[in-house]
């Protein structure tokens, strides 16, 4: 059996006509390259084309096709053997017009400018919908923090505020947590710019990043917030359209901080768990696995694989207990039929391939951009409803935007105030991407695409353009 892991997207374009850009006219007024797999251009693309729709103002849509700033550093780490590595790094500054930029900063050893100018534009697409008061930014480092001892990770991340930190502030661009950074690692950020702030400025500055451990300042919920957000979308459209949540088999491709959480709150009430896949395997179990469980067994194993193999009453030949699960290939995973299928890893994972395996009624997108533009077609073509990232994982930033408020009138919110505040946020951008979607009769990518950039050209329109 081939051995299931997360591996690079093997999208190829189809035919010149499927990949042209449909705002292809806005990247050739602005020097653009028309590269189909370039997944800034693929991101532009699709909110132009909404933008389009919406007779959004062509000096707006040039605004919106380019990030503010770009800011790229380079810095060097002494690393516990005594050597050196130069480490290269990102902050986007997307657009502001609607508050402070706000978004992660990722740790991969991936990463590159065009990721990040594209997560950077999906933060300012996800904030409006949600309609919490910020732009959009994204920073990331091309390291792995998985072969960095702790302390390395604690310099890499010092060096770097050191580096960005003449371009952020509390109420300028505040960073959080993304992929391959955590709560700790927060920690480090804020302490290291209290560190460099001004005299001043230095009680305030804690403000100057969210998803911090609560000790320091961090919000309850955070931690699940992408998580919950996902949920409160998927409990809000689901069962409406049919489908309720007790009962309802899904399958999360990644089960680190979203893909965890979702399924573990997506069992608390009463849905399956039958599959899931990292990129240590893929695993399977028809009467559904415990999400809790498997959230430790990753905690202490490093991942999904192994999972229930020695628990008691597993059997081979599928008598599992609970606990337990099967290995299974990736095309197997893709292809175990559920209701919903939450990717929950990386961008850009579901490709054309990967699509036409997937077997599912509902496709939560609970990663940043997971799904290329040939992918949604098919997945479109097999009648599957895609409810986008912008939308569903909306649920990280809209909590932070909590943590921030509760940072600025020094209070601390119990967990009902945060879980319910955050699900009238979520409920209210499902609703009006579901307006959109029959409004304009456009899918719900484009929907949510048309909601959000309705927020920011009013904004725009009342605020003119500067001088
Ligand atoms: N990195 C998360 C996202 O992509 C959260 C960003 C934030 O909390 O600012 O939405």
């Amino acid at each position: 059996m081939a051995k299931a892991t997360i591996t690079a997207p093997t999208d190829a374009p189809e035919t010149v006509a499927e990949t042209a850009f449909r705002a292809g006219h806005v990247f050739d007024e602005l020097g653009m390259a028309h590269d189909p797999n370039n997944l800034y251009l693929q991101t532009i693309d699709a909110v132009l084309s909404a933008a389009e729709i919406l007779e959004v103002p062509h000096h707006l849509q040039i605004i919106l096709a380019q990030p503010k700033n770009e800011i790229m550093v380079h810095f060097p780490v002494r690393m516990n053997d005594g050597s050196y590595t130069l480490c290269k790094g990102y902050r986007v500054q997307h657009n502001n017009a609607l508050g402070p930029y706000k978004g992660g900063i990722r740790y991969h050893p991936d990463v590159t400018l065009d990721d990040v100018k594209a997560l950077a534009a999906l933060m300012t697409m996800k904030c409006s919908l949600v309609r919490v008061p910020f732009g959009g930014g994204k920073g990331g480092v091309k390291i792995d923090p998985r072969v960095l001892a702790g302390d390395e990770l604690m310099r890499v991340t010092r060096r770097f505020v050191a580096a960005i930190a003449a371009h952020i502030g509390p109420d300028h661009d505040i960073p959080a947590p993304d992929v391959g950074t955590n709560a700790q690692v927060m920690a480090w950020f804020a302490d290291t710019y209290q560190n460099i702030a001004g005299i001043k400025d230095r009680h305030d500055s804690v403000r100057v990043v969210t998803g911090k451990p609560i000790e320091m300042g961090g919000s309850v919920g955070r931690e699940k917030a992408t998580g919950q957000g996902l949920v409160d979308v998927v409990a809000e459209i689901l069962p409406a359209e049919g489908l309720p949540l007790e009962g309802l088999r899904f399958s999360t491709l990644g089960y680190g901080n979203v893909g965890s959480w979702a399924a573990r709150l997506m069992c608390e009430r009463g849905a399956k768990l039958v599959a899931t896949m990292d990129h240590t395997g893929a695993i399977f179990n028809d009467k559904g696995m415990d999400a809790e469980l498997l959230a430790e067994h990753c905690v202490e194993t490093g991942g999904v694989a192994g999972f229930g193999s020695t628990a008691a009453g597993h059997t081979k030949t599928g008598a599992h207990t609970q606990a337990g699960a099967e290995a299974i290939s990736e095309e197997e995973f893709y292809k175990t039929k559920v209701d919903l299928f939450i990717p929950a890893a990386l961008e850009q994972m579901i490709d054309q391939e990967r699509a036409g395996w997937i077997d599912c009624k509902y496709y939560a997108e609970g990663a940043n951009a997971p799904t290329t533009p040939t992918g949604e077609r098919v997945l479109i073509k097999n009648g599957v409803e895609i409810l986008p990232a912008i939308l569903c994982n909306a649920g990280g930033v809209t909590v932070s935007y909590l943590e921030w408020v509760q940072n600025k009138q020094n209070v601390s919110w119990d967990i009902e105030r945060v879980d319910s505040t955050l699900n009238k946020h979520m409920v209210l951008a499902a609703r009006r991407t579901q307006l959109a979607k029959h409004r304009y009769e456009v899918d719900m990518r484009t929907a949510a695409y048309i909601a959000s950039l309705d927020q920011i050209s009013k904004v725009y329109a009342m605020r003119g353009i500067f001088p």
